[in-house]
């Protein structure tokens, strides 16, 4: 099978809102009136991201479901994406599954593959997404960085430190239950991207990122661009564990437990700052998109991050986020 046959096999499908997808040098998109353009781009290369023997059907989801993420965090409406393949070599076993779980996601979201580019090297996949982000009385309405404001509440969606756990539990650095850690792997494999909670939360929220690399370290870029610090409760944070909760857990340690909640990584859900008389719009915003959210904390004027427990002691933060060039 050449290049040609494999696009038009696995990966060319009816347009539907673009103007122009497959086949053609450009593909075409016509915006909305008073929108802006919201794009992102994500690479997840074979060995350093996933195992080159992963589920291509979980692999073509999660590459995806990454690059959702980042508009999600920005209150972006998906739109499209181009997919840039690097294949070690033309295999229709592992380019059905991955194609299936890709466009499953992309079809669950409206979002339209309009392009790309194909060639032969080691596994490397490589999304650029494409949204839309309303602009009212000239004033955009995407969540960025850099809008937190000393007394914002910080909430976290979802539940953090499942991929986490996952992790340590594939590799044996931790002991789980059998059915913890498929459910721990089924959250790690098959990210959910917030994107209904970011549209939802566009002229509430002040601030929003995703947490990929794991909450204390994406919450301190919020901080960063936004020059404020934060008081985060751990003992709220510690609730944020979904498999923490449960009875068969209780006997993982607590450190561990916040380690994964705070420094986990992989979670891919919302962190967000927004007014304290917000707060009511923030459940609405919530209900609206059926996703939980959690209050942990406070943004403050002096820089850094402060972790007090449940009787507002500090405790130390040892916690590291990842990073790729550490
Ligand atoms: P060019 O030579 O202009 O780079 P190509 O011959 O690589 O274009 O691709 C032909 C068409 O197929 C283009 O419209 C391109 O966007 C699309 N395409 C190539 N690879 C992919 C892919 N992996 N997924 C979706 N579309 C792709
Ligand atoms: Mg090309």
């Amino acid at each position: 099978m050449g290049e040609f046959d494999l696009i038009e096999r696995y990966f060319r499908r009816p347009v539907r809102q673009a103007v122009l997808g497959i086949g053609d040098d450009c593909a075409l998109l016509q915006p909305a009136p008073a929108h802006q353009i919201a794009v992102s781009t994500d690479m997840l290369v074979a060995g350093r991201h996933f195992l080159a023997d992963v589920d291509p059907y979980t692999l073509g989801h999660k590459a995806l479901a990454v690059n959702l993420s980042d508009l999600a965090a920005c209150g972006a409406r998906p739109m499209a994406f181009t997919l840039a393949l690097a294949l070690p070599q033309v295999d229709p076993l592992w380019l059905a599954p991955f194609s299936r779980g890709l466009l499953a996601l992309a079809d669950a979201h409206g979002c339209e593959l309009i392009g790309g580019d194909t060639t032969q090297g080691p596994l490397t996949i490589c999304i650029t997404v494409i949204g839309d982000i309303p602009v009212v009385q000239g004033r955009s309405l995407a969540l960025l960085r850099s809008g937190a404001r000393p007394g914002d509440d910080i909430y976290v969606s979802g539940t953090l430190g499942d991929a986490r756990l996952a992790l340590d539990g594939s590799r044996g650095t931790l002991t789980l239950p059998a059915a913890q850690l498929a459910a721990a792997r089924q959250r790690m494999d098959s990210p959910q991207p917030r994107v209904a909670l970011g549209m939802a939360l566009r002229g509430v929220a002040s601030a929003a990122i995703d947490i990929s690399d794991g909450l204390l370290g994406d919450l301190g870029h919020v901080l960063g661009a936004s020059g404020v610090g934060a008081r985060l409760d751990t003992a709220i944070a510690l609730t944020l564990l979904r498999h923490g909760r449960d009875a068969a857990d209780t006997d993982l340690a607590e450190a561990i437990r916040l380690t994964c909640v705070l420094a986990g990584g992989d979670d891919y859900e919302l962190a967000f700052t927004a007014p304290s008389s917000e707060r009511a719009a923030v459940q609405a915003a919530a209900a609206a998109s059926a996703t939980p959210v959690t209050r942990i904390g406070q943004i403050e004027v002096a820089p850094g991050l402060r972790l007090v427990d449940a009787q507002g002691a500090g405790v130390a933060n040892t916690f590291r986020s990842f990073d790729h060039f550490a």
